[in-house]
């Protein structure tokens, strides 16, 4: 069975479970302990994983905190900024209409409990227009914006440096959700001061599930962002993140971080082949049976959203699911019909008609011919 739905989940790649093993078991010491040996051999992994986080964002290790993952990530930083700075700047929170649920229904929440929350229109493919940023930043400067990098169902990317860099002139907090993009796109905050909050997620990259970051950079002065934190207790994670911190899957993401870096400019690669491939052999096969409901360019490699006329998604994702595991769009979401594909503008039967194939590093060229046996 060829698996291709990597934009939900992805498989752990072995040297991520060999690096998690010995904290599984014999290495089970807590971080936040000190003077004996499984304490501070639980602290140095975890150290040496935050600092390959580091490097493969262009952050300093002080701004990687862990979480949960890229759900908890994106809550912890849009509920806590918007909590933490309601007096100084004001309630109003600006996202677009195809974020991932993990941003929309925390703006929902919020929307609830009495913010102000503007939902950006996005153009045919998913992205939003600066220009309607900037026009919002001058009729009423929100508290925070969040924006994703690139989105899980159609792959587009938003022209975040841009949207950062308006951000930094009016000095307004600025999220991005880079969930599906971090390990197939060169991310170096450093060059984006504009960016000052970020979420991602291990299992997204080949590390293990249930470990995430959000990264909080540090100010202009160099003194740390502050938030009103979601878990309260021991204060770990500099206060922001209290709870025992999760070193094996700590390790597993850090392992996956190092290994991503290392590795980006040939994953990158291998991904775009592989989906002039797939896109080859499905024009080839399907001729004007299929449409493409993503774009071609400025998109993280690797995932295409496909219209199949006539055929019900989920009628066809079940009939080769023996044969391959694709998707119907976002694992998130998957009863409802995508609030992506509707910003986009297809009607509810092309929706229905739609799916979502996501690909790998790990896959090879001749896997996919099993496209020409359907
Ligand atoms: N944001 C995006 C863009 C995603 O694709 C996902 C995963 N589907 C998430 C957030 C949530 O990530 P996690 O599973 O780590 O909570």
């Amino acid at each position: 069975m060829l698996y291709l739905d990597n934009s939900a989940t992805t498989p752990i790649l072995p040297e991520v479970k060999e690096a998690m093993l010995p904290f599984l078991l014999e290495e089970f010491g807590n971080p936040s302990s000190k003077y004996y040996d499984l304490a501070t051999n639980a602290k140095k992994a975890v150290d040496i994983a935050r600092a390959n986080i580091a490097k493969l964002l262009g952050c300093d290790s002080d701004e990687v905190i862990f979480t949960s993952g890229a759900t908890e990530s994106n809550n912890m930083i849009i509920k806590g900024v918007a909590d933490y700075y309601k007096n100084e700047r004001g309630n109003h929170i600006v996202t677009s209409k195809v974020e991932h649920p993990a941003v929309l229904e925390t703006c929902k929440f919020l929307e609830a409990k009495g913010y102000k929350v503007s939902y950006l229109d996005v153009d045919h493919y998913g992205r939003v227009n600066i220009c309607d940023v900037e026009k919002i930043i001058k009729n009423d400067p929100p508290v925070l914006i969040s924006i994703m990098w690139g989105n899980n169902e159609i792959g587009s990317m938003n022209y975040i440096e841009d949207i950062a860099q308006l951000c930094y002139e009016y000095d307004i907090f600025f999220h991005t959700d880079a969930t599906q993009v971090v390990g197939k796109y060169p991310i170096n905050l450093e060059d984006h001061p504009g960016i000052r909050f970020l979420s991602c997620s291990g299992h997204k990259i080949h590390g293990p599930k249930g470990i995430g970051v959000a990264i909080i950079k540090k100010d202009k002065n160099g003194l740390p962002t502050k938030l009103t934190p979601l878990l309260h207790g021991g204060g770990q994670e500099s206060g922001y993140r209290s709870g025992t911190l999760a070193v094996h899957n700590i390790v597993g993401i850090g392992k996956a971080a190092e290994v991503a870096f290392e590795n980006l400019d040939q994953n990158i690669k291998k991904l775009m082949e592989l989906e002039n491939k797939l896109i080859n052999i499905l024009t080839t096969k399907f001729k004007d049976i299929i449409k493409f409901n993503n774009d071609f360019k400025d998109k993280i490699p690797g995932i295409l959203n496909v219209q199949f006329k006539g055929i019900n998604n989920e009628v066809l994702v079940r009939r080769v699911s023996e044969i391959m595991a694709i998707s119907t769009g976002s694992a998130c979401s998957s009863s409802k019909p995508s609030h992506v594909l509707e910003a986009i503008g297809l009607s509810l039967k092309e929706i229905r008609e739609s799916i979502r194939i996501s690909l790998s590093p790990l896959i090879n060229e001749s896997d996919l011919e099993v496209f020409n046996n359907l």
